[in-house]
């Protein structure tokens, strides 16, 4: 990319962006700049867009699609750079300019996908798409082009095109202030403790106790934040069964405190307006309407899958909330345990049955060794090696590689952030400064974003094995972005059905568990000693163990989300009373809570992703259990032919193919859901 000349107002977003790599000037960029260049780039790309709905020649693949397809770079550039800000690096200015923004991008699409002209170009087009001789990723590209805009409404009568569009410009107001609200709380809340308050810590969680209170301010201090490695981690270690529940209570009521970071009146309005969008749009509910388009087609479908998970899971977390219990009993305790309670006993079992203890894996899970694997996994099944490059990027805790394919060729540009801070949204996440395309020649620049805790000053970042799991799935994300190899850049990387989405991520997190990756990277930070057998075994029995706590915890989430973008007529919301009768109906145990409640479900509410799709995880993750068995029934983790076939028919596919013809390309068929049972331990009850 890059070639644009300087901008005559000195703004570095509309300005030449040729340097390294053609990354955005991250020195030059102040936040007052993001307004005027959206600006700009808004009425460019409007322009181009009414020219090619103007143009009076009759429609092509080439004035119309292709046109389509090259114009809003300059658009593109400037969203992507602020999305990455947004999410990452966030402050008061930034968050006043995604409030003011958001419902311009919301209008803006609008403008372009209700414009009658340009969708009947479309429309003609995709009547003649047989006799238009097109290859095979062009009339992908096609076909794909005329289903948004008829899920956008392109072909409805004005007076529902101008409710449609006012719902639009709504929710996007209404999905960038509940991120805020969320980010508010989690930054508002740190509990302050002294070195009495800290029974059953292990060291490395003081440690990054007490850089969390540093940076606050509270010197010689110890904070808990609500940055998930720092709330759980607490969670699990701590003797203290009162601040356990405090920092409990904290976590569970982000988005609930009441106030002006409340999000529960912000629910109840996206509920209504996502479910008066799908009808306006000729479907039963928001539900139905999002599954259409995805591979899972309807939420009967999806439905069935986490049912025949859902009775399993639960059957399998009671008889682990029993064995819980027996252990406070034996230990003398005369109480029920609490959802607070729950990480804390878990972690003494898994100890006492396994003897496998996470503050003695942790020394073995070095954040620079962990990326390490992960890119020593990418060179042997894909052939790529990533080089540390020396470039300027937003905060000093993002690091960059050049990715390079066997022959040396380059890929792309690969960006990792993987600490928490207080500027940087919760979550984990995949994201680009660049997707890759081959009609303008863009390679692709992706990043993972993590919350990982930061050590103190000289020590040596260290993670659980859940974080390590993270970063390999995000890493999975990130080679999806980045082998990319597609001509249009609406089929490329991750531009796929959400419930598609997650295979290769969730697949690549099984490489983190193949024994010869941990043999060479799990070393220990003081020693460099590799992970004893002995450890190593304990860790991979251990894959199970908790596993209905865990599917329990996510399955929930996904179920309430079916049932309440299922409602059909939501009228006033009681978003509390909502989520309370839904889990009673559920019989949700007692002692577990959802993983995301309602008022902080940021993948629901926060833009709204996986609204009515956080179902997706479960549903890749058979694609994913089922995917990873081709490569155990060939005996090598690495097998090249089935890494090709991989890497040729998913990774670097994109959009290409239809998600079930993509995966039948790899695998000869689809699967079950037998290896995902298997995977979780949820064939038999056992705890
Ligand atoms: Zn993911």
């Amino acid at each position: 990319m890059g070639g644009m000349t300087a901008a005559p107002s000195g703004n570095p977003l509309l300005g030449d962006w040729s340097r390294a790599f053609g990354l955005p000037p991250f020195g030059a960029i102040r936040p007052q700049q993001f307004r005027p260049a959206f600006e700009e780039a808004l009425s460019r790309h409007q322009a181009e867009v009414e020219a090619i709905a103007a143009d009076p020649a009759p429609a092509s693949f080439v004035n119309t699609i292709e046109a389509l397809e090259r114009s809003g770079r300059l658009l593109d550039r400037v969203d992507s750079v602020f999305s990455v800000l947004a999410g990452a690096d966030t402050g008061e200015a930034i968050e006043a300019v995604e409030r003011e923004v958001s419902p311009l991008l919301a209008r803006h699409s609008n403008a372009i996908y209700l414009n009658r002209a340009l969708y009947a170009r479309i429309a003609a087009l995709h009547d003649r798409r047989a006799g238009l001789g097109l290859s095979p990723e062009q009339a992908r590209t096609l076909d794909r082009y005329h289903t948004r805009f008829v899920r956008a409404g392109a072909a409805l009568e004005k007076p529902a095109q101008d409710r449609l569009a006012a719902i639009n410009e709504r929710l996007a107001s209404l999905g960038t202030q509940f991120g805020q609200n969320v980010l508010a709380d989690e930054k508002a809340y740190a509990l302050v403790l002294e070195e009495g308050d800290l029974a059953g810590l292990p060291d490395f969680a003081r440690a990054a106790a007490r850089a969390a209170a540093e940076e606050r301010g509270h010197q010689g201090k110890y904070a808990i934040t609500l940055a998930r490695s720092s709330s759980e981690t607490f969670l699990q270690f701590s003797a203290r069964r009162d601040l356990r529940e405090k920092v409990f209570q904290a976590w569970i009521r982000r988005g609930e405190n009441g106030g002006a970071t409340d999000n529960r009146a912000l629910i109840a309005e996206m509920v209504a307006l996502r479910a008066e969008r799908a009808q306006l749009l000729g479907f039963a509910s928001f539900a139905d309407y999002r599954l259409d388009d995805q591979m899972a087609k309807t939420p009967a479908n999806a439905r069935k899958l986490l049912d025949e998970v859902w009775g399993r899971a639960r059957a399998k977390a009671e008889a682990e909330r029993d064995a819980l219990q027996g252990l406070i009993a034996q230990e003398g305790g005369n109480f029920a345990l609490a959802p607070h309670d729950w990480r804390y006993y878990a972690e003494k079992l898994r100890k006492a049955r396994y003897d496998l203890d996470e503050a003695e894996l942790k020394p073995y899970l070095q954040l620079d060794k962990m990326i390490a694997a992960a890119f020593e996994t990418a060179r042997r099944l894909f052939g790529l090696t990533f080089t540390p490059v020396d470039v300027p990027l937003y905060h000093q805790d993002a690091r960059a590689y050049e990715v390079k394919d066997a022959e040396g060729r380059h890929i792309g540009l690969f960006i990792g952030d993987y600490f928490a801070r207080p500027s940087k949204h919760s979550g984990a996440w995949m994201t680009s400064l660049r997707k890759q395309q081959k009609l303008a020649g863009a390679a692709p620049v992706i990043l993972n974003i993590c919350n990982f805790s930061k050590p103190a000053a000289g020590e040596p970042a260290l993670l659980s094995f859940d974080d390590a799991r993270t970063l390999f799935h995000e890493f999975g994300h990130a080679l999806h972005g980045l082998l990319s190899n597609v001509t249009y850049p609406l089929l490329a990387g991750t531009s796929v059905p959400s419930d598609f989405v997650e295979l290769p991520s969730q697949l690549y997190e099984h490489w983190l568990e193949v024994p010869e990756i941990l043999e060479k990277y799990a070393r220990h930070a003081k020693t460099g000693a590799p992970m004893p057998k002995a450890l190593l075994d304990k860790v991979l029995a251990t894959r199970t163990f908790n596993q209905g706590f865990a599917t329990v915890e996510y399955t929930a989430c996904a179920l309430v989300d079916l049932d309440l973008h299922g409602l059909r007529e939501p009228g006033a919301l009681d978003v509390g009373d909502f989520e309370r009768r839904d889990l009673a109906a559920l019989q949700m145990p007692a002692e577990i809570v959802m993983r995301h409640r309602l008022p902080h479900f940021q993948h629901l509410f926060s833009g709204g992703g996986y609204a009515a799709g956080y179902y997706s995880y479960m549903w890749s993750e058979v694609l994913d259990a089922d995917a990873f068995a081709a490569f155990e029934e060939a005996g090598n983790a690495f097998d090249p032919a089935t890494a090709k076939r991989l890497r040729d028919t998913i990774y670097s596919a994109g959009n290409l193919r239809d998600p079930a013809e993509a995966y039948k390309a790899f695998r000869g068929r689809l699967p079950s859901v037998e290896a995902l049972l298997k995977k979780r331990g949820l064939t038999d009850a056992a705890a």
